[in-house]
C-alpha cells in the first residue's frame, strides 16, 4: 500500500487567509497527502500566518517557533509571510516562506521536502506537462484575458480581463521545463507588458525569493535559466524601456514583438488601440540606442474601415522610418460580434489585397536590408532540425518559430537537434539566412595558412 505523507496545518487569521487554508488543504488532500492533527504525527507543518496587527504577528510567530520545537520542518505562507524577513530573521530554520494566496508556491515547497505519494494515473504526465512543441523549446503563457476593447478583437469577449498568472507559479513551470531540456522560453499572453496589472504588481515568491508581479522582474528570473527567453505581444510603454537592458546584457533574448496594427492616429483611434505612433517612434529609437542588436517584430492591419489612402501612406511613412525587422500583414477581415463590424466605409476586398501586397513588398526591401547587415557575423543558433539537403535548420535570437525566418547550415547534420550552435552567417535573402559552421571556418581557415 501507498504510504501518505502527513502534514499539520495551523491556520491563523481573517476569513481570507481562512480560505487560502482551505485551498492548500484541497490540494493537499488531491496530491494525496493526509492531514494530521498533531506535530508528532506529521513529517512537515504548514503555518498560514496573519500580519495585520502587532497582536496577529506575535500570534503567527509564536506559532511557527512552536511548530519548529515541536516538529522541525516547517513552511510558512499568509499575510506575514509577505513580510518574509521578519519570519527568517526569528526563526531562520523554516523551510520556505510564502505571502498570501500562494497556494502554488506552498505546494512547490511542500513536494520539494516532503515528496508527493506516487499516483499511477497523474504521474504519467511530466513535471512539464504535455506539450505539442518540441522538447527544446515552449509557450510559457503568464497571463489570460485582455484588459483593451481593440474594436477588431473579441479575445476580452471570449477570456474575459487580465488574469495575470502568480509569478512563482509561472517561474516553476519555467524552471520545470528547463529540467526536461527545454532551451528557449517563448513568453506568451495577450499582453505581455500589462502583467500584474490584475494583481497591482502583488509580491509573489519564488524559491522564497520576493518579486513582484510585473514583466521585468519576471524577465530578469528567467533569464537566471540560463536559456532562451524571448518575449511576446509586448504594447510599447513606458515601462518596456526597462527589460531593453537586459537585452543588451544577455540575460533575454535581443528580441521584441509588438503588435502595432496601424500608424494613423485616425484608424488607431478607431480601433482603439493603446499606443500613438509618435511615441512608438520616439521608444524604438531609445531601444536601439540601449541594445543595438535588438530585432524588432510587429504585426499590422491594412483595409480597416474607413482607411483612407491618405491613412494607409501614413503606415508606410511609419515602416519605412521604424525600419522593423519583421512584418507580419493582415487584410481586415470582420470577426463575429467585433465592435469593428458596425463602422461604416469598409474598405473593397480588391483595395485591402492591394494594400497588403504594397506593404508587403516595401517592408521586404527593408528586411532583406537589416538581414544582409548579419553577413559576416558569428551568431548563436538553436537547431530545430535538419532536412533534406544535409543542412541543420535553425534559428538566431532574431527568429521566433514559426513566424519569423531560419537559418541554414550547411553541412549541419553532425549539429544536434535542440542544442545550441556557433555559426558564421555567410548569405541573406529577404527571410532567412545561410550559415556554415564555425569549426568548418576554423579549420578552413587553418587549411587556408598551410597552403600558403
Ligand atoms: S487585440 Fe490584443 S490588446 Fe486588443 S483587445 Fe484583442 S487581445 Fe486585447
Amino acid at each position: 500500500m501507498n504510504h501518505e505523507p502527513k502534514i499539520g496545518f495551523v491556520s491563523l487569521g481573517c476569513p481570507k487567509a481562512l480560505v487560502d487554508s482551505e485551498q492548500i488543504l484541497t490540494r493537499l488532500r488531491a496530491e494525496g497527502y493526509a492531514i494530521v492533527p498533531s506535530y508528532q504525527d506529521a513529517e512537515l507543518v504548514v503555518v498560514n500566518t496573519c500580519g495585520f496587527i502587532d497582536a496577529a504577528v506575535a500570534e503567527s510567530l509564536d506559532a511557527i517557533g512552536e511548530a519548529l520545537t515541536e516538529n522541525g520542518k516547517v513552511i510558512v505562507t499568509g499575510c506575514l509571510g509577505a513580510k518574509g524577513h521578519v519570519v527568517r530573521d526569528m526563526h531562520p530554520r523554516v523551510l520556505a516562506v510564502t505571502g498570501p494566496h500562494a497556494c502554488e508556491e506552498v505546494m512547490t515547497a511542500v513536494h520539494l521536502h516532503l515528496p508527493k505519494p506516487h499516483d499511477p494515473f497523474v504521474d504519467l504526465v511530466p513535471p512539464q506537462g504535455i506539450k505539442l512543441t518540441p522538447r527544446h523549446y515552449a509557450y510559457l503563457k503568464i497571463a489570460e484575458g485582455c484588459n483593451h476593447r481593440c474594436t477588431f478583437c473579441i479575445i476580452p469577449q471570449l477570456r474575459g480581463d487580465l488574469v495575470s498568472r502568480p509569478i512563482g507559479e509561472v517561474l516553476q513551470e519555467a524552471e520545470n521545463l528547463v529540467r526536461a531540456g527545454c532551451r528557449e522560453l517563448l513568453i506568451v499572453s495577450q499582453d505581455t507588458s500589462a502583467y500584474g496589472v490584475d494583481l497591482r504588481y502583488r509580491t509573489g515568491f519564488w524559491n522564497g525569493r520576493p518579486l513582484k508581479t510585473h514583466m521585468t522582474p519576471l524577465a530578469a528570473a528567467l533569464g537566471e535559466l540560463g536559456v532562451w527567453v524571448r518575449l511576446h505581444y509586448v504594447y510599447p510603454y513606458p515601462h518596456v524601456d526597462e527589460v531593453v537592458p537586459l537585452m543588451a546584457e544577455g540575460r533575454v533574448l535581443p528580441y521584441l514583438d509588438v503588435p502595432l496594427q496601424h500608424a494613423s492616429p485616425r484608424i488607431l483611434k478607431a480601433m482603439k488601440r493603446p499606443a500613438n505612433a509618435d511615441d512608438t517612434l520616439a521608444r524604438i529609437r531609445r531601444w536601439r540606442e540601449i541594445c543595438p542588436d535588438i530585432t524588432l517584430r510587429s504585426t499590422f492591419i491594412v483595409g480597416f474601415p474607413g482607411e483612407t489612402e491618405d491613412d494607409f501612406q501614413h503606415l508606410l511613412e511609419f515602416l519605412q522610418t521604424a525600419t522593423l525587422d519583421r512584418v507580419g500583414c493582415f487584410s481586415y477581415s470582420a470577426v463575429d460580434g467585433a465592435p469593428a463590424n458596425a463602422l461604416v466605409n469598409p474598405v473593397p476586398e480588391a483595395v485591402k489585397q492591394e494594400r497588403q501586397a504594397r506593404l508587403m513588398e516595401m517592408q521586404a526591401a527593408i528586411s532583406a536590408e537589416r538581414l544582409q547587415r548579419k553577413v559576416g557575423r558569428t551568431l548563436q543558433v538553436l537547431v530545430d532540425a535538419h532536412n533534406e539537403e544535409g543542412e541543420a535548420v535553425a534559428r538566431s535570437s532574431a527568429d521566433a518559430p514559426d513566424i519569423d525566418g531560419v537559418v541554414y547550415i550547411e553541412g549541419g547534420m553532425v549539429l544536434p537537434v535542440g542544442e545550441f550552435a556557433e555559426v558564421r552567417i555567410v548569405d541573406a535573402d529577404q527571410h532567412d539566412l545561410y550559415a556554415e559552421r564555425c569549426e568548418t571556418v576554423r579549420s578552413k581557415r587553418k587549411n587556408h595558412r598551410s597552403n600558403h
